[in-house]
């Protein structure tokens, strides 16, 4: 069974709220979730990136209820004040740190430190901002989080902040909606360039995208987002999105969340097999063999029920082979295009 490589996970909000470091040895020991360093070892989850989040003043509950009956279109939450999200984003970067101490994962800044944290059985960690309201217009921050490991960062979560505007929470729509990147946002993905950092697209709105893809002179990335041809939902790539990603040599991980998946859109976990397998072959047939990965949304979404832990991932594989794929195909997919791309962006 091939190892996977995942471009997106929220453990880390799960184990802030639960008492950050502090609560630390518990995903070596096993959470009620959907990943901890037991089920990763057993479905063969290598490694992936660690997101680090800010919670509006909202509860994410809410979100789930607005959903239930398509269309909907959930209010964005309030912006979030930098010093407020950075007091949370700072846990949640000591927590990752953390765990790099436990020795439950290794908190990787390039590739040949993931290939090696492979080899050597060690899950491989990328810390990763989704949504930059913890750092200030001057771009400070930025630096503070590079220095601790940070490798990725998207811009905006589903929410405006100064740098840009991300997509709400609606169905259908095909998330051209508001303003591109403030100047503030543009000086935002030019320094990721010069340090390179992954800049990612997920959640950001049309003209937002359309800004990376004029400014940025590394390949488009979308860690975890999905066909929009398939469901269309705001946070999914249109098909001219999906040409620009190939354009630029970058990748799209497929997200497991069902309102993502589903073509009507709602939170149901009873998805079969092939609704999963029409996103993929979709990202396939338009970003190229080498330009599509797993996104899972693990511990953030609400996925298919044969896919909802790590532990349950080879299922994943098991559908790529009876779909046809080949052993080149599904390991890159799997894992190889992930590192492709992220040695495109990070060098080396
Ligand atoms: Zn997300």
């Amino acid at each position: 069974m091939p190892l996977i490589f995942d471009g997106h996970n929220d453990v880390l909000s799960k184990l802030a709220k639960a008492g950050g470091p502090r609560a630390a040895p518990g995903f070596q020991k096993g959470l009620d979730g959907h990943l901890d360093a037991v089920k990763a070892s057993q479905g063969g989850f290598g490694g992936g990136f660690f997101a680090m989040w800010s919670p509006s003043d909202m509860p994410l509950g809410d979100i789930d209820e607005a959903t239930r009956t398509a269309p909907y279109d959930v209010p964005l939450p309030p912006e979030i004040a930098q010093p407020d999200a950075w007091g949370t984003i700072e846990i949640q970067a000591r927590t990752l740190l953390s765990l790099e101490k436990l020795e439950a994962l290794r908190v990787c800044t390039n590739v040949a430190q993931i290939e090696r944290s492979r080899d050597t059985g060690t899950l491989a960690a990328i810390m990763h901002l989704e949504g930059a309201e913890a750092i200030g217009p001057d771009l400070l921050e930025l630096d503070t989080l590079f220095d601790m490991g940070l490798r990725s960062l998207g811009p905006v979560w589903s929410r405006p902040n100064i740098f840009g505007h991300g997509v709400p929470f609606r169905f259908p729509s095909d998330g051209d909606i508001g303003p591109g990147l403030t100047d503030a946002g543009k000086n935002l993905v030019l320094r990721c360039n010069e340090l390179r950092i992954l800049v990612d697209v997920s959640h950001l709105n049309v003209a937002g995208f359309q800004d990376v893809v004029t400014l940025s002179d590394a390949p488009l990335v979308a860690t975890h987002s999905n066909a929009h041809a398939i469901a269309p939902h705001a946070r999914n790539l249109t098909d001219a999105q999906l040409a620009a990603i190939a354009k630029s040599g970058g990748l799209a991980g497929l997200n497991f969340e069902s309102t993502f998946v589903r073509p009507d859109g709602l939170p149901n976990n009873k998805i079969p097999v092939p609704m999963v397998m029409a996103h993929l072959d979709h990202l396939l047939n338009r970003l190229g063999e080498e330009g599509v990965g797993i996104g899972s949304d693990f511990d953030g979404c609400v996925p298919p029920e044969w896919l909802n832990r790590a532990d349950k991932l080879p299922a994943l594989v098991t559908a790529m082979e009876r779909g046809g794929y080949s052993a080149g195909r599904i390991e890159r997919v799997c894992w190889g295009n992930w590192m492709r791309v992220l040695r495109d962006t990070w060098g080396g």
